[in-house]
């Protein structure tokens, strides 16, 4: 008996042993990627606590411009970065401008001095100014879809917060529910809003909106436009006219701000340079910003339409609507 105790005994142990050694191979054969020393940027910093807010958090700019650098490219660092710049729709000029700069910085860790020059490129803040005494009258322009009336939903919102008195002109005509839709959002702000039936002139309601506003005192006139016709005019020739009939009216159109969807990438750059041609365009909302991972499309939106960026449209909800901070989106877009 007692033999044959010794003998399960020491099975037992010989199968323990075995799996112990073999778990330990299969550690090791499991490839470890050590990294070299990772610096983390102030910006890198900065992007983490600011939350996912602003979109781009998952471009990861940081990781590939190193890898670009790295010991493993192959050898031509500014071609790889470029092709990592242009995939992150940073757009053929500003690409060309930013490689300028870089090369000629010079030695230095690429990730700050590319968000160095990220910065250089965006420039300082651009805040719309709206405490002019009088009605100010912001025309809201750009495509159908890209978040015109959404957007306008939530700066009325966010003025109506501030304490001012605020007006929409229901003028896009066009668009089935644009109307319903305006309505909606000025109900949820505590805005009045200034409509007509469907297919009406917008020249028409614009010049009404104005003539209301001022009556009532109102600080701010948000005016919707189409992003399409249903007139022969054409559109753009359209968009003119409704800023002249406003100014007819009394008004000051104090900002034309061309809402412009982050998704659309390049093409939504060569929409609006029909819009910047029709109507002096005062800077730019970028929506959807919350759903692109390629975030370069706000360089090249400073770069090809050299328009600032007022406003970045984070999400559908009222408090969805930041003003654009360029170091939190350059420390975003590398993160
Ligand atoms: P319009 O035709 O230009 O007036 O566009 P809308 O305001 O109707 O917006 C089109 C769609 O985009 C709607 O479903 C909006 O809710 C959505 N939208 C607008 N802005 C944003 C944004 O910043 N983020 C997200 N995720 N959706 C948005």
């Amino acid at each position: 008996m007692a033999p044959l105790l010794v003998a399960v005994a020491l099975i037992v142990v010989v199968v323990l042993l075995a799996v112990v050694f073999a778990r330990r191979r299969g550690g090791s054969s499991t490839p470890t990627f050590t990294r070299g020393p990772t610096r983390e940027t102030p910006g890198a910093r900065r992007g983490a606590t600011a939350g996912s807010a602003g979109g781009f958090g998952s471009s990861g700019l940081a990781a590939r411009v190193r890898a670009a650098f790295g010991p493993g490219s192959d050898g031509d660092h500014w071609a790889a970065l470029e092709d990592v710049l242009l995939k992150a729709d940073v757009g053929p000029r500003a690409t060309a401008d930013l490689l300028h700069r870089l090369r000629a910085r010079g030695d230095g860790d690429p990730v700050d001095l590319l968000r160095d020059e990220i910065l250089a490129v965006l420039g300082p803040e651009h805040q719309v100014d709206l405490d002019a005494p009088g009605l100010d009258v912001i025309l809201v322009v750009g495509v159908n879809g890209s978040g015109k009336t959404t957007t306008i939903g939530k700066l009325a919102a966010q003025l109506v917060r501030e304490g001012k008195r605020v007006s929409l002109a229901a003028a896009d005509t066009f668009r089935a529910a644009a109307g319903e839709q305006l309505e909606v959002w000025a109900q949820r702000s505590g805005a009045q809003l200034v409509s007509q039936d469907r297919g009406a002139d917008p020249s028409a309601v614009a010049f009404d909106a104005v003539t209301s506003a001022t009556a009532r005192q109102v600080d701010v006139l948000l005016v919707d436009t189409a992003g399409r016709l249903h007139t022969k005019e054409p559109l753009m020739q359209e968009l003119a006219k409704v800023k002249r009939v406003i100014e007819k009216a009394g008004g000051t159109v104090t900002e034309t701000l061309l809402v412009l969807d982050a998704q659309t990438g390049q093409n939504g750059i060569a929409q609006a340079r029909a819009f910047t041609d029709a109507v002096d365009v005062t800077g730019v909302i970028l929506t959807k910003t919350d759903g692109s991972a390629r975030g370069g499309i706000v360089l090249a939106v400073r770069e090809e339409l050299d328009l600032p960026i007022r406003y970045v449209g984070v999400g559908e909800g009222p408090d969805d609507l930041q003003p654009f901070d360029p170091a939190a989106f350059a420390d975003r877009l590398l993160a």
